[in-house]
């Protein structure tokens, strides 16, 4: 077998999912596929871009030891529980299991209508391919649990949103896709049966460590409320917006998932916003540990029969596991907010000095991704990977805040050589620049993926500078500046 299918969700068989085979395309074109990645999952690359390969990347052929479904969720939109969404223009193809026995799920996006596909059609344009592509890939080299890309090919065939776009499919790979809008699916049907199967299918398959728990449904919803507060600690720490933080785009693996109408701030402001259907502000960079607490919130009613068959015992159980949230991702931010300053440890004091540094880069509407690089550069001028921070011109604020930022570094141990190789590794000078990603993509539809394979192999090595592609590490021009965002 080219993929060594082995299909454990697909076996759960209904009500989890529905058998579905992709929709063939009309002319399969193979943009870029991830031979790393591939190598890693037992793929060979050199296969995967033969034409076979992409006849399977396309969804024309169904791989031998594939049984594709469409798996059933629900979720909150918005603050909006509707009952039944499910994959509607996705397919998983199966899983496979790598050299330390860790699973993932392969997934074709974009892959034509399934059950679940309600009035869409099933199909993705070449633009979110691309950005979803760039993104979950500079995600995962940054360190972030993510899902990742595996392949894009272009259909041949165009579909309709905005005006007529080129289609394309995403081969997308997950720890899984089971998200807070799976529980939710099977709550809202009072199935407790199903919800007790994916407990134990979840534990297996994320949180092995627990699957003897005696209380399985709270050690689930524990292990994922920890997970997520990571997540989102190192969200936060990259000035990263996804922008749809809907339940159904929260997956219980702990991985970022659905990069739609996502963006790297630029400029530092808590209320940052990207998104074009997002009027209210609601997943702005600022709310978004408080929506995954809400989204983690869901997860626990969702859960709350299973906890225990004492309603009162359970709220009172899962509200203390709720209760964790906001301590474990502070703790999971301040860690990282040290590293970002060059510090060992963050101490109570460093809280001020951080919030000094914020309001500073607030009000000198400061690059906050070169910022950091700048401080970085700092610490030990004249460094082996220095430059990054030359690109950016300090504001007046930044520049009071610096000597406050230099006495706590005289409390501070170590050498600045090693400080500096710390701070690089926790500050990018590289990040997915959303006005590049929009070039990528216009050119793209334009037959030119120079840009987005030139930015998906840069961004493999974020932390490290080179002045060859400054023009990588610069912030938007005003007239490139790109606003608002699309899914
Ligand atoms: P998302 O915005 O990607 O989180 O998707 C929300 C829901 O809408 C999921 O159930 C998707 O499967 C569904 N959906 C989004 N786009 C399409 C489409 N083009 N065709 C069918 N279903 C879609
Ligand atoms: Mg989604
Ligand atoms: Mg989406």
């Amino acid at each position: 077998m080219p993929i060594p299918f082995d299909n454990s969700f697909a076996a759960l068989g209904s009500p989890f999912s529905t058998a579905q085979e992709p929709d063939p395309v009309k002319d399969p074109s193979l943009i870029r596929i991830n031979d790393r990645l591939a190598t890693q999952l037992g793929i060979d690359p050199q296969w995967l871009g033969s034409q076979e390969g992409i006849e399977v990347l396309s969804g024309n052929r169904v791989a031998e030891g594939s049984n594709p479904v469409a798996a059933a969720y629900a979720g909150h939109q918005f603050g909006h529980f509707n009952p039944q969404l499910g994959d509607g223009r996705a397919v998983l193809l199966g899983e496979v299991v790598d050299q330390h026995q860790h699973r993932y799920d392969l997934q074709l996006k974009g892959s034509g209508r399934t059950d679940w596909s309600r009035g869409g059609d099933g199909r993705s344009p070449l633009g979110p391919v691309l950005r979803e592509y760039i993104v979950s890939e500079a995600m995962a080299a940054l360190g972030v649990p993510t899902t990742r890309a595996l392949a894009a090919v272009a259909t041949g065939e165009r579909v309709m949103r905005d005006g007529i776009e080129p289609g394309a499919v995403l081969t997308r790979v997950a720890s899984s896709h089971l998200r807070v809008g799976t529980m939710q699916y099977f709550a809202a049907r009072e199935d407790r049966q199903s919800l007790a199967t994916l407990v134990s299918y979840i534990l297996k398959r994320h949180y092995a460590d627990k699957v003897a728990a005696e209380k399985p449904a709270l050690e689930l919803l524990e292990a994922v409320i920890a997970a997520q507060a990571r997540l989102i600690a190192r969200w936060q720490l990259l000035g990263f917006v996804h922008g749809v933080m809907n339940t159904d785009n929260m997956l219980l693996c702990g991985e970022t998932v659905d990069y739609g109408p996502c963006a790297f701030m630029e400029e530092f402001h808590p209320e940052t916003l990207f998104s074009s259907i997002d009027q209210q502000g609601r997943y702005a960079y600022c709310n978004q540990p408080g929506i995954a607490q809400w989204n983690l919130a869901r997860l626990a009613e969702a859960l709350l029969p299973l906890i225990n068959d004492d309603t009162d015992a359970a709220v009172e159980e899962a509200k203390n596991a709720l209760s964790q949230f906001t301590p474990l991702f502070e703790e999971a931010y301040q860690e990282g907010l040290a590293k970002k300053l060059g510090l060992e440890g963050f101490t109570e004091t460093d809280i001020a000095l951080a919030d000094g540094l914020f309001a500073a880069l607030q009000e000198d509407q400061a690059d906050f991704t070169l910022a950091f690089r700048f401080l970085a550069d700092e610490i030990n001028p004249g460094g082996p990977n220095t430059g990054a921070g030359a690109l950016f011109k300090p504001g007046q604020k930044l520049l009071e805040w610096l000597p406050l930022w230099a006495q706590r570094q005289q409390a501070e141990a170590g050498r600045a050589e090693e400080k500096q190789a710390r701070m690089f590794a926790a500050n990018p000078a590289f990040i997915p620049r959303n006005h590049l990603i929009q070039r990528a993509i216009e050119e793209g539809e334009a037959g030119d993926y120079g840009l987005f394979h030139r930015l998906v192999t840069r961004l493999e090595n974020p932390a490290h500078y080179t002045v060859a592609d400054s023009d990588l590490a610069l912030p938007a021009q005003p007239q490139e500046k790109v606003m608002r965002t699309f899914c």
